[in-house]
């Protein structure tokens, strides 16, 4: 079978919901893949920072077999050996004291606002069934029916609904629009701390620590999505750590899992996540042995091999480097660690098509809305790659002027 037999099977016997590059992929080692064909790609999507540890980082792979053997699942009725330890690690880790895990971003997001709404009610004195949450313009927080209830993305909400009530939106980055959301009843501001799907847009400087104010002023739960930001993206364990902000609740997913499992969680202090009795929120696979111990193998890396300190490094130097490329096409660059986005103007023809130049020249990015061309790769990324990549990335834009 070659790509176009297996795009072809994909097409007819699976839903249309996304829209890839036509490389289908088989093989990755770090942050190099191989499509079917045998052409090798490096990878500058690492799968939405999901696979910050690059493909089949040995390690990792090694405890997903070790704990395979061992044992998978349980289900919350019966504890494991697995899951309190990466309680413990996790809150050492982020300096939180209580953690809830869940399997993906959008349920580990779900989990932060029903805890908001709980909080909200027993703590707060919020009226029954009157708790509002505020989130942002441009918001991605993913895509369960009361999560796209507060996108203002118009693809992500067409005829899905009714929606869930209890949300405002107001424009990211506008403190005073914040301040003027807030109600008796608000629970929670729910933020990313950069908007890296609405095309990396970083908000103000000082705009986090002056919401995260603002919130505490008013009894507000300042929540960071930290799913794709988060576990040293930006060079820190959070992208709120850049202006030293403690988020009351900060949820993450992504590459936790390392890139070989789903697992998210909620992370919390005692008197916000204590809200929880048993019963009243739960999932079958969330925190099961295997999850956790990859996710406790996944934390170690990170903190082993320095991807931090790396993505730091190696993303400034990038971003520098990318500045330099001169194109009447190119609006902007920016970004915070190892999340880069180039902007284009408008009238650049779209962002696809550089994704599709730079496929040729075995580079995958992606496009994120019309004119974002986002640069994530692997934290464990070296300089003689990214200069590899700035080549390529260079020869793009000219053969594109
Ligand atoms: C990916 C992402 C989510 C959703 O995570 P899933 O695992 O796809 O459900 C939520 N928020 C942000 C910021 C993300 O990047």
């Amino acid at each position: 079978m070659d790509t176009r037999d297996f795009i072809q099977l994909e097409d007819i016997y699976t839903a249309h919901n996304y829209h890839p590059l036509d490389a289908v992929l088989t093989k990755g080692k770090g942050i190099w893949v191989w499509d079917v064909e045998g052409n090798k790609y490096l990878d500058f999507l690492s799968g939405y920072s999901a696979i910050n540890h690059g493909h089949c980082h040995p390690r990792i792979v090694k405890i997903v077999q070790q704990q395979a053997k061992r044992l998978t699942l349980t289900g919350r009725a019966f504890r494991n050996d697995q899951w309190p330890l990466l309680g413990k690690e996790l809150c050492e880790l982020t300096g939180y004291e209580m953690v809830l895990a869940m399997n993906s971003g959008a349920e580990a997001i779900e989990t932060a606002i029903k805890t908001a709404r709980k909080w909200a009610y027993q703590k707060k004195g919020v009226p029954q069934d009157r708790a509002e949450i505020i989130a942002c313009a441009n918001n991605f927080h993913g895509r369960t029916v009361t999560i796209i209830s507060f996108s203002t993305e118009s693809l992500y909400r067409n005829d899905f609904g009714p929606f869930t009530p209890g949300f405002v939106i107001i424009p990211y980055g506008d403190i005073d629009a914040l301040r003027q959301a807030i109600t008796a009843n608000t629970a929670a501001f729910l933020v990313e701390p950069i908007q890296a799907e609405a095309g990396i847009l970083i908000p103000p400087a000082g705009y986090l620590k002056a919401a995260k104010e603002v919130c505490a002023e008013h009894d507000v739960l300042f929540i960071a999505d930290e799913i794709q930001t988060g576990l040293g993206r930006t060079g820190k364990v959070f992208a709120c750590d850049h202006e030293g902000v403690k988020a009351d609740m900060a949820v993450i997913g992504k590459s936790l899992g390392g890139g070989c499992y789903p697992i998210s969680a909620t992370l919390a202090m005692r008197d916000v996540l204590g809200v929880f009795k048993p019963g009243e929120h739960g999932s079958t696979f969330g925190g099961n042995p295997l999850a956790c111990a990859v996710a406790r193998e996944s934390l170690r890396v990170i903190q082993d091999e320095k991807l931090m300190e790396n993505a730091t490094e190696q993303g400034s130097y990038f971003l520098e480097k990318l500045k330099t490329i001169k194109s009447r096409h190119v609006k902007e660059v920016r970004g915070r660690g190892l999340l880069i986005g180039i902007e284009l103007k408008p009238e650049a023809g779209g962002a696809r098509r550089y994704c599709e130049e730079l496929k040729k020249e075995g580079l995958l990015c992606k496009e994120t809305h019309d004119n974002v061309i986002r640069f994530a790769p692997p934290l464990v990324i070296k300089q003689k790659d990214l200069n590899w990549a700035y080549r390529r990335i260079k020869r793009v834009f000219k053969r594109l002027n």
